[in-house]
């Protein structure tokens, strides 16, 4: 910019003069003059121009001539220079001095310093003197100062504006601080200012790092780092710093300038991005699942600590790995659609199994999630959740379940469950046993909109009481349309209620049944004693039951006997064999009959005949014994009477056998059903059969092949008629004829039989004989009918024949000859047969 200096004449004015007065003298002292000397005349056109002028300028006096000031002088300084030669003009005499850019004869433009002084008026001058020399380096320069405090002061506005700054001295002393220092330090400047940094160091820092900071400097070179520092109020701040040493002339720091940024934003993200980094970082690296970052050219740029661990390689190794080199050839192959379709930006969801050497396999559930940013897929996620475990437990659960189903299937209960709203979520196969109705085309139904005569019933209450207030019952009801008894147990659970559901109709059948024997067994005429099962010694097992009868039989009440043992009937003469042989038995849980002598409440005796037997449950376990007793004590008389007799009768008999083996006959004895009562010796002579084979035997089962005989049907008539029966018979299997007298009898029948078979055979003889006789009879018959008929025709022949052989010719003799001989040989053939005949009846004599 062009410049005005204010006037300063008083100097020059003896020069001036010595310069008027010596004009040789002055030319020269102007030629050679290091300032340009140029004058103008009144109306401002150069009229001199001095050498040094044109060698300041670039312009000779010709070629300035044509110039003006407005085309020499810089457009921006015209005015100033315009004004500055009106003063000129107006003030003769009074040097004026300005700056200006002027024109080069090379065009470009130079910085003037010229004054002007109006010598107009001046003899030997005439004009105005302008004294000028190039400053333009000077100009420049100051220019370029100008422009370095300018920008110096912008800067240091921008810094003072942007940052926070200290200065102090070579010890630390600060001696300047901005407005941004006490902004964030919240000290005012007073406080800081002749205070070292320790006013608000935070103690953060160790020694170690201050040291190096003050070494840093202190060796005259700039420091920089983060710290963080306590403000007036305690709180923090974190400062990016750089500390600047000014050095003195001997290159020691007299003091420094520390400027700062505040970054404690940068450095709480950064605390928060590490502390998210350690908590991705303790989440990741904790969780079960393998996890990795791909990059669109499949390189790996993540991977969490359960991966390298599969792998057995370091995040080193892995990163910028290509995922080819973490699986083999055909994994990689049935990895790649799931890859290009991630990459594509398609999240990715499969199972596959891991293997690791021959022998390490596990099961896995992969996901490949897509790294969208800006609809650009910049990479993907792959999680892998080893499922191995699960896959065992499932696998577990599965068979688990089906265990459960199969027990469920197999119990011989129905079993259905409900969830919470009553509907079926499962019915085993005997639910459709018992309700005819297919368990899956329960599943999802209400069951009272299946079962809608159930609601209101017993069991619709015990339900509900059931789910709501989630305890279990059991109930049993009766199901009118499947005439159905069942017990229900219902057990309430998270999900709804399970209930095992009876058919108990038979048990509901045979209570009522056992309900009907326990009055009869309490009403029936024989006792009834009811055991425990143990214990078989002393005491004996407890008695839990008695029925009106034996009450009546033993004299001891229900209330008298219970809890008592059957050994309370015992007494003196109560057989201790059969004690004994009962004590057998029932320690086999085998049934057993026992008569011995009892005695009742009051010391009666009396005999009792009891069966004892094992009541078993429907596992086969014995639970109690049950004996059915009666008083036979007039039964045991009348058999100790017919015992009498029948010792008597045995007496009576062994006489009566006496007889009956003395007689010669054969005798046998048998009852109304054919069984043996007595067979003799005789019999067993002749039968050859001994006593022992055949004494109560059933006479036809000894003797089968008797059956259908003469003596088997005479036997039966004897015995149905009971009238003797008298008759002979064959025995084919003894060739053996018999005379036989069956008796019929109140007991049976009585047998007297003989052996008859020589007078049989004589007979047989006889009779043969007698046929024979009446055959030669016969033949004799035959014989004399031969000589009445047959001879007769040949002879009264012959005696024709002699009667013409008396009377004939020669020829008619031959002739009769002839027919003689004839009969004669036809006589003879006659008679030959008839000896023939005789021979016969002959041998049939014999
Ligand atoms: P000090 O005893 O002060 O210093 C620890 C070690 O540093 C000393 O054992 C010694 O080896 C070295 N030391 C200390 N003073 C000097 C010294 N004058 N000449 C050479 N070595 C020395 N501190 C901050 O906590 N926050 C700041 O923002 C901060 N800004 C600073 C800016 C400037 C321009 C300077 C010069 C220092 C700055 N300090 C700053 C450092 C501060 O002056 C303390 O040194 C620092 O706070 C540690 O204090 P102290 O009492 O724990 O340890």
């Amino acid at each position: 910019m062009a410049q005005r200096k204010s006037p300063g004449g008083h100097r020059e004015e003896p020069m001036k003069k010595h310069i008027v007065g010596n004009d040789i003298h002055f030319r020269k002292l102007i030629e050679n003059s290091y300032s340009g000397i140029t004058l103008l005349d009144g109306h401002l056109r150069t009229i001199y121009h001095s050498p040094s002028a044109e060698r300041i300028a670039g312009w000779d006096n010709a070629s300035q001539a044509s110039e003006t000031i407005d085309q020499l002088i810089h457009r921006s300084d015209q005015a100033l220079v315009k004004q500055v030669l009106q003063d000129v003009l107006s003030n003769p005499g009074l040097p004026q001095t300005c700056t200006f850019r002027s024109r080069h004869y090379q065009g470009h433009y130079l910085w003037l310093e010229c004054t002007y002084t109006n010598m107009l008026a001046e003899d030997g001058v005439n004009a105005i003197v302008c004294n000028f020399h190039d400053i333009t380096r000077q100009k420049e320069a100051e220019l370029l100062l100008q422009q370095t405090v300018n920008e110096l002061s912008a800067y240091k506005y921008a810094l003072d504006e942007s940052a926070i700054v200290a200065i102090t001295d070579q010890k630390g002393i600060i001696n300047h601080v901005n407005n941004n220092f006490c902004r964030i330090s919240k000290y005012e400047r007073h406080e800081l200012t002749g205070q070292d940094h320790r006013i608000i160091n935070s103690g953060y820092h160790d020694k170690a790092f201050i040291r190096n900071m003050w070494a840093t400097i202190a060796n005259g070179k700039v420091w920089k780092g983060e710290l963080r520092n306590k403000a007036k109020d305690g709180t923090y701040y974190w400062v990016d710093t750089a500390i600047v040493p000014f050095l003195d002339e001997r290159g020691k720091p007299y003091q420094y300038v520390a400027i700062r940024s505040d970054i404690t934003e940068r450095k709480l993200n950064e605390e928060k991005i590490a502390a998210s980094e350690r908590f991705f970082k303790a989440i990741t690296n904790n969780l079960p699942a393998m996890i990795t970052y791909w990059d669109t050219d499949q390189r790996c740029l993540f991977a969490n600590k359960k991966l390298l661990d599969w792998f057995g390689t370091s995040a080193d190794n892995i990163l910028g790995m290509h995922k080819k080199q973490l699986m083999d050839a055909a994994e990689y192959e049935n990895c790649e659609p799931h890859i290009r379709a991630v990459l594509q930006g398609k999240p990715q969801s499969f199972y596959r199994s891991f293997h690791k050497g021959d022998d390490e396999t596990i099961y896995t559930h992969t996901q490949y999630v897509p790294d969208v940013q800006n609809n650009l897929v910049q990479g993907f996620y792959s999680l892998i959740c080893d499922y191995t475990e699960v896959r065992k437990a499932e696998m577990k659960i599965a068979e688990k379940n089906r265990q459960i189903e199969n027990l469920l299937e197999n119990i011989t209960d129905g079993f259905i469950a409900l969830d919470n709203n009553l509907c079926f979520t499962y019915g085993n196969k005997h639910i459709e046993q018992i309700f005819g109705e297919q368990a899956q085309n329960m599943i999802g139904k209400n069951i009272w909109q299946l079962f809608p005569d159930m609601v209101g019933t017993p069991t619709w209450n015990a339900i509900h009481e059931a789910l709501e207030e989630k305890k279990y019952i059991c109930n049993e009801d009766y199901f009118t349309p499947l005439s159905l008894w069942h017990e229900n147990r219902i057990y309430p659970s998270n999900e709804g209620l399970s209930v095992f559901i009876r058919d108990i109709t038979q048990r509901r059948e045979e209570e009522k049944h056992l309900r009907l024997l326990e009055s009869v067994i309490t009403n029936t005429t024989d006792a009834v004693l009811i055991t425990e099962v143990s214990p078989l010694d002393e005491p004996g097992p407890g008695i839990i039951y008695v029925n009106n009868a034996f009450t009546r039989m033993t004299g001891y009440t229900s209330e008298e006997i219970l809890e008592k043992t059957p050994r309370i009937l015992q007494g003196p003469k109560t057989d201790k064999q059969e004690l004994k042989r009962l004590r057998n038995a029932l320690e086999k849980a085998e049934s057993c009959e026992v008569t011995t002598v009892n005695y009742k409440k009051n010391g009666e005796e009396f005999w009792i005949n009891f069966s004892v037997s094992p009541v078993k449950d429907a596992s086969g376990q014995n639970t109690h014994f049950i004996a059915i007793e009666k008083d036979i004590t007039q039964a045991k008389n009348e058999e100790l009477q017919k015992l009498k007799l029948a010792e008597e009768i045995a007496e009576s008999l062994k006489e009566k056998n006496t007889v009956l083996e003395s007689i010669g006959d054969a005798f046998f004895a048998v009852d109304k059903n054919w069984v043996v009562t007595y067979w003799n010796n005789m019999a067993e002579k002749i039968l050859k059969t001994p006593k022992e084979q055949i004494v109560d035997k059933n006479l036809w089962d000894a003797f089968s092949a008797a059956i259908g005989s003469e003596s088997y049907i005479r036997y039966h008539e004897a015995m149905r008629t009971n009238k003797s029966r008298h008759f002979e018979d064959y025995y084919l299997p003894l060739d053996q004829w018999f005379e036989v007298s069956a008796y019929p009898s109140e007991h049976g029948l009585s047998v007297y039989f003989k052996d008859i078979t020589e007078r049989k055979k004589s007979e047989l003889q006889l009779q043969i004989l007698n046929k024979n006789l009446q055959d030669q009879n016969e033949k004799l018959k035959e014989i004399s009918w031969m000589q009445s008929h047959v001879i007769r025709a040949p002879l009264s022949r012959i005696m024709g024949l002699l009667t013409l052989l008396q009377d004939g010719d020669a020829h008619e003799k031959d002739l009769t000859l002839t027919f003689l001989v004839q009969s004669a040989n036809e006589l003879d053939d006659v008679i030959r047969n008839i000896v023939d005949k005789i021979i016969e009846c002959e041998i049939y004599r014999r």
